[in-house]
């Protein structure tokens, strides 16, 4: 591999194909063609999903939440922080937006429960 080439593992399904993103931005080693994007993001901006819980008031058992899209790597510790230091009140709808708009990227966080 030259110092011009990245690898990157494809996330997009459990195959996990390792590949490689040249400098003029060629793509090789993906079995299909999903991996593509993939790699192309990941060079560019990783992003992930991010999953985590925040407290309900009155209760001992935190609600599961989730990012309704990938969210740029780098800001994930800023919306882990934001996340720590929420607290919702039931009821909360399976699917239903904690925080819209997280960190001003168009990303919302969602609850993945129902809580009654
Ligand atoms: S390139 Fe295609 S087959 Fe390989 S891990 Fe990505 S999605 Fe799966």
């Amino acid at each position: 591999m030259s110092s011009n080439e990245r690898k990157v593992t494809c996330l997009v399904c459990p195959r996990g194909c390792i590949m490689t993103v040249t400098s003029d931005l060629k793509v090789s080693g993906n079995f299909c063609a999903r991996g593509i994007p993939y790699a192309l993001q990941e060079v560019k901006e990783p992003k992930r999903n991010l999953t985590y819980v925040v407290k309900v008031a009155g209760k001992e058992t935190p609600l599961p939440v989730r990012t309704d899209e990938m969210i740029a790597k780098h800001l994930i510790p800023e919306v882990v922080k934001i996340l720590r230091q929420t607290v919702v009140q039931a009821p909360v709808a399976f699917n239903a937006v904690i925080i819209e708009n997280v960190l001003g990227t168009g990303v919302n966080i969602i609850s993945s429960a129902e809580l009654k």
